[in-house]
Order: structure tokens, then sequence, then C-alpha cells
């Protein structure tokens, strides 16, 4: 479905914002994603890398544990995620018939939407209509992450976070 004019919503975001702390509380790096489906909150993921290994991103954990019910919900169905997902993520969405991500962060190193120059790839899958709306809240999404490089004693984890914000 068209949805180019979607306007996203700040409590969405700040949703997706707590999730990242969530994800902090649980040993992790900062990052949160919700899932909403004509406005209403339907999941919300964190991520789980730590704990499970590299596929296991908030926005995969997310759509794995909702499994094929994320084809049956109501549309517009859109993904706030304080971080640019990772090529990974975008294809889970695209996967799943999402219509629009909402991202905050940049992820200067591994953000799928600029390797992949989303939304022009997404046009030229057969139905894809994934929209892309970046930099929202931005300076609320990046505080998340620079909280944890003042707090986190992680070397990993600080050493991924300096590096998606490298562009900055
Ligand atoms: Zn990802």
């Amino acid at each position: 479905m068209a949805t180019g004019a979607y306007t996203p919503k700040e409590k969405w975001m700040k949703a997706a914002i707590s999730a990242g702390r969530d994800a902090e509380l649980h040993g992790e790096v900062p990052i949160g994603s919700v899932l909403v489906a004509d406005e209403e909150l339907i999941a919300t993921g964190e991520t789980m890398v730590a704990r499970r290994g590299p596929v296991a991103h908030g926005e995969n954990t997310l759509l794995e544990e909702l499994g094929s019910r994320v084809w049956g919900l109501p549309h517009p169905l859109v993904l706030y995620s304080t971080l640019e997902p990772c090529m990974m993520c975008l294809g889970a969405c695209i996967n799943a018939g999402i219509d629009v991500v909402v991202y905050g962060t940049p992820a200067s190193t591994d953000g799928g939407a600029w390797i992949l120059r989303i939304p022009e790839v997404s046009r030229k899958i057969p139905g894809g209509t994934l929209t892309l709306i970046d930099g929202y809240l931005e300076s609320e999404t990046t505080a998340l992450l620079r909280g944890y490089l003042d707090t986190s004693s992680n070397e990993g984890g600080t050493t991924y976070v300096r590096s998606l914000l490298s562009g900055d």
C-alpha cells in the first residue's frame, strides 16, 4: 500500500528508545524497536546479540516472535528502530510486508539503507513498497548510544557503538 505520506509518531519512537534501554539493562548495546500496525503497538524488540549471536538484532527478534502472525496484521505496518537497520533486518522487514521503517540514528558502518540504496532497491522488488524515514528523533536516539559510551565498560559493545557513530 502507498504509505509515502506516513507521519511518524513521537510516542512510538519513544517506545523504541525504552526498548533500547531495556536491552542495555540486559547487558546489550542500547538498540530497540517496535512494530506498529494501524497505529496500534504490536510488538517490542531489543537487540539480543550478546545473548543469542549475530542474527539477534531487535528487528529480527521482534519478527521472529511474531512469526506468521505478522502477515495478518492491519496496515500500515510500521517498524520504528532507534538505529538504522542493517541489510539483514531490512530484508526481514521486506519479507514481513512492513510498509514503513522509521529510524533515528544513521549507522555509519553497517546501515542497510545506505548500503542497499533503499528505497531505490525496494522499488525493484516485486510488490516491495518499503519506505524509509530516517533521522527521526535522531538527537534522542543518538543520546541513548552516547550514554552507553559514557557508562559501559563492555569493550566489544563500546567499539561497535563508536563505529556506528563515526560518521557524525
Ligand atoms: Zn539488523
